[in-house]
Parts: C-alpha cells; sequence; structure tokens
C-alpha cells in the first residue's frame, strides 16, 4: 500500500522495535509499508539507545510526511529464572527440579536454579503450577522448604537463562511499579513518548499512580493497560476500573494466556475489545500474531486468520513482536499484517454498529460525535468524516462507531496526530488551519481529501468543530457539505 493511500486501511498496526529493525533503511521501509506506532520495550537496551531510536523514528516519519506514534512499554515485575552455569538444561517431563531463591543467579544445573524475586517462595502453595518460557514448560509444586521451591515436571523441555515465570491462575505479589519502571517513566517523558504501556497492572491504581508520575515528570503521554494477570480480568468491576483509567489497553495474549490457560483466551480477547470500545477506550490485540514470520517470508494460514480476526472482532491496532524486533523479515511482516487487515474490513458485517443505541449520551461533543457517525452511516453519498479536533477526544469517539467510512482528523498540535496513531479508522490530515477562519479551514481540508483521492467531486463529507478553540470537549457543532460547492 503507498503511503499515500494509507488512509484505506483502519486497522492500524504497531511494531516492536529490537536489533531485527533498528537502523534507518528498516524503519523507513517499515513506515512505508503501514507502521502506525513504534514500541520501544524498555525491558531491553539502555537510555541512550531508547532516545536515539525514538528520534529515529519521529526523523524518519517526517521524511515521508507520515505520522507514527512511539509507545515506551515498562518493563514491569517479570519474575524470571537465573542463569545456567552450561547456559541450558534439558528438563525430562516426570522428573524433579527445583527454584531455590538461595542459590547464586549464575549457578543453575539441571536440578535447581536461582530465581530474581526473593518472594516467590512465600507466593506459593503446594499443588500450584509454575510455568516457565510462556508456559512452554509446567512445573508442579511439590514442596517448599523455606526459599526452596521443589517441583515434578509436567511439561519438560529445553530451558535456558533468564526464561520467565508465571504462576497459572495468577496471584504472584511482586508490585507493579519497580525500581527499573519508576526511572524508566522519566526517560518516557524525556523521550516524549505518545504512549506509555504499564505492565502487570493489577488494579486502576496501578494505572492511576502511573500517571501521575508521568505527568509529574512532565508528559501528557497516554496510559496503556496491558492486561496480561489473571487478576486483571477475574471479574467484571477490577476489569472495567483497569479500563476506564487508562485510555487504551493491550490483551496481551503472550502472559495473559499462561496465567489464564489458552482455552480462555480467546473469550477473553473478545470480551475485553469489546468492553474497551464501550467505554470510549482503544484496545490494542498484541503477541504471536504473526510469529511464524519471524524465520519465514510467509504467514501460516492460522495468523492470516488470527490477525483478520482481531479487525472483525474490534481491535483498533494489532500488534508484532519478536516479527519486528527480532524477526528475519520485519518489512515483509508488517506488508503481510497490511494485506490481510484490509481484506478483513472488506467483510461488510463489521461496518454495523450498536454502540450507544439504547443509551443516554453524556455529553455535548459525545452527541455530536455519535450524530455524524450515523449520519454518516445513513446518508448516501457520505464519502468522508472530518473532525477540527484540539485534543482527539472527538475522533475516538467516533470511531467507537463501526463504519466503513473514513474519519479525518485535523488538529493544531503533532501530538494529537501522533496519539490518533493508534486509533482505529482515523486518519490525520497535516494541513495547517491554525489562524484561519472556519470557513477558511473547511475549505482547505475538503482540498486537501480531494488531493489525497479520498474524494470525489459532489460527495458529501461531514465535518465536525467546535466553536470555542483550547477547550477540551468543545465540539459542538456538526454540518454537511457538498465537495466542489464554496463552503461556508
Ligand atoms: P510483552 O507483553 O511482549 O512485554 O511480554 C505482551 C504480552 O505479554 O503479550
Ligand atoms: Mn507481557
Amino acid at each position: 500500500m503507498s503511503s499515500e493511500s494509507n488512509w484505506l486501511r483502519r486497522t492500524k498496526i504497531v511494531c516492536t522495535l529490537g536489533p531485527g529493525s533498528c537502523t534507518a533503511p528498516i524503519i523507513t521501509a517499515m513506515i512505508s509499508a503501514g507502521m502506525n506506532v513504534a514500541r520501544i520495550n524498555f525491558s531491553h537496551g539502555n537510555a541512550q539507545e531508547h532516545k536515539a531510536l525514538a528520534q529515529l523514528v519521529r526523523k524518519l516519519a517526517k521524511q515521508q510526511q507520515r505520522v507514527v506514534g512511539i509507545l515506551g512499554d515498562l518493563q514491569g515485575p517479570k519474575i524470571r529464572i537465573g542463569r545456567f552455569s552450561a547456559g541450558k538444561v534439558n528438563l525430562v517431563q516426570g522428573g524433579v527440579f527445583s527454584l531455590d531463591g538461595n542459590l547464586d543467579i549464575n549457578s543453575g544445573s539441571s536440578d535447581v536454579v536461582g530465581i530474581d524475586y526473593a518472594n516467590l517462595p512465600n507466593d506459593c502453595r503446594v499443588g500450584d503450577c509454575l510455568l516457565l518460557d510462556d508456559g512452554r514448560i509446567a512445573l508442579d509444586i511439590e514442596s517448599i522448604d523455606d526459599q526452596l521451591i521443589n517441583c515434578r515436571i509436567r511439561i519438560g523441555g529445553v530451558l535456558s537463562d533468564n526464561k520467565g515465570i508465571n504462576k497459572l491462575g495468577g496471584g504472584l505479589s511482586a508490585p507493579t511499579l519497580t525500581e527499573k519502571d519508576l526511572l524508566d517513566i522519566s526517560l518516557a517523558a524525556e523521550m516524549d513518548v505518545d504512549y506509555l504501556a504499564v505492565s502487570f497492572p493489577r488494579s486502576a491504581a496501578d494505572i492511576e499512580r502511573t500517571r501521575s508520575l508521568l505527568q509529574s515528570a512532565g508528559s501528557q503521554a497516554g496510559i496503556i493497560a496491558k492486561i496480561e494477570r489473571a487478576e486483571a480480568v477475574a471479574d467484571q468491576s477490577t476489569m472495567d476500573a483497569i479500563i476506564r483509567s487508562s485510555d487504551a489497553v493491550m490483551v496481551a495474549r503472550g502472559d495473559l494466556g499462561v496465567e489464564i490457560g489458552d482455552a480462555s483466551l480467546a473469550g477473553v480477547q473478545k470480551k475485553l475489545i469489546k468492553r474497551a470500545r464501550q467505554l470510549n477506550r482503544i484496545v490494542i490485540t498484541a503477541t504471536q500474531m504473526m510469529e511464524s514470520m519471524i524465520t519465514s517470508p510467509m504467514p501460516t494460514r492460522a495468523e492470516v486468520f488470527d490477525v483478520a480476526n482481531a479487525v472483525l472482532d474490534g481491535s483498533d491496532a494489532v500488534m508484532l513482536s519478536g516479527e519486528t524486533a527480532v524477526g528475519k523479515f520485519p518489512v515483509e511482516t508488517v506488508s503481510s499484517m497490511a494485506r490481510v487487515i484490509t481484506g478483513a474490513e472488506k467483510i461488510p458485517d463489521i461496518s454495523r454498529s450498536e454502540h450507544r443505541l439504547h443509551q443516554k449520551f453524556s455529553s455535548v461533543d459525545e452527541t455530536i460525535a455519535l450524530s455524524a457517525m450515523y449520519a454518516a452511516n445513513h446518508l448516501d453519498g457520505v464519502r468522508a468524516i472530518v473532525s477540527m479536533t484540539e485534543t482527539g477526544s472527538t475522533p475516538i469517539q467516533m470511531s467507537r462507531i463501526s463504519s466503513n467510512l473514513p474519519i479525518f482528523s485535523s488538529a493544531n498540535s503533532n501530538k494529537v496526530h501522533q496519539k490518533l496513531a493508534l486509533v482505529r479508522g482515523v486518519h490525520s490530515v497535516l494541513s495547517e488551519v491554525s489562524g484561519l477562519s472556519p470557513d477558511r479551514a473547511n475549505q482547505m481540508v475538503v482540498d486537501q481529501l480531494l488531493d489525497l483521492g479520498a474524494v470525489n467531486l459532489g460527495d458529501l463529507v461531514i465535518i465536525s468543530k467546535g466553536d470555542y478553540v483550547d477547550m477540551h470537549g468543545g465540539t459542538n457543532t456538526l454540518k454537511i457539505v457538498r465537495v466542489g460547492d464554496a463552503i461556508k
């Protein structure tokens, strides 16, 4: 898909950057292929590298006149085993293996390995199941003796250094924000990220704390709650509170699948996406979407269906992890994902919506946003919706309604455009409208849609805007114009 026609794809693509994708030519090609948001994972690399990478992405996006958001991702309290003297061991099903908080972190053997979290033995009970390396290895706890956790190997395999530990069913008590995360929150503010993702939040309080720390550091970045603990989805009120406290949620299927079991994952994905949209929040579906493309230039059929189904479920964005961070085919993966998304979006069912159909609206700007979408979906001849926005909130509310019409946002701040890079169906018009009279601004945006090929002469365009400038939630007018007529 060429950069000019990028607005034809509604569902956005988040790409994790890493050793496989940190050079200018590869990032440039990934932007051309459809990367909308770059994820910089604070679990790997150092502050200097993260800052340089963010600057590089911003520079290359600008060169292509494209909007690319930047998402910093906190490491969070991921608990890991230590290292093995010989690098790795083979665990045999039915045998025994221990985790030991007192063992030197570098001295693991085929009998026992150290752990980087001293409280693990207190969080575990005999009979619990520990899952190592994203669930590839399963251990049943048979006895606990102070810092020593003795296990029977239920599923064996090769276990190498520093692999993650999860407990089936959740319940590990490590606090959400680690010392490193506190430093990385300041780093994120310095990098001027558009979004900051919180790993392993257990409650809305975790998100609120992150937001206040981030704001004290001078950043207004959106906060993404990664849903990856069993506790976060255990009951509706916790889930709702986490969604409401954040700007976006991530269905973080890697860790979540390990904690709740893979059989529950598809149902939880659908529920989270639906609920996030109902509550006017953005939602990302993540992890192993095109995993085989780490080593292969073609996705499997199952991966094609996974991406397509995430689109049909209503995701704002789908995310690539190892595929782009360490894979051999980062650019091909982004192209394949864009192609599959565009195909899925042609399925007629997904442009129907019942969002808020039987409810009262809660504010004037929400009323305008939803009325605009209702009009657009019901009036023949409408080809585009334009939101003249100060903060980006109106296009987000608009895009909670399914539609196959593009929503173009016109804003004076590049920060707003970068935040909207994550939002389904919303595309930035980069014309400078500040200081123009309202009719001139409208004319200029419509002319730009003509240039883009998004509309033709005679088409209808719905425009929403606020009478007041610089005011959150100020959208109060909606008008319908015909392309080619003089706009007032
Ligand atoms: P991660 O989070 O890639 O940072 O582990 C996503 C997930 O767990 O799915
Ligand atoms: Mn995770």
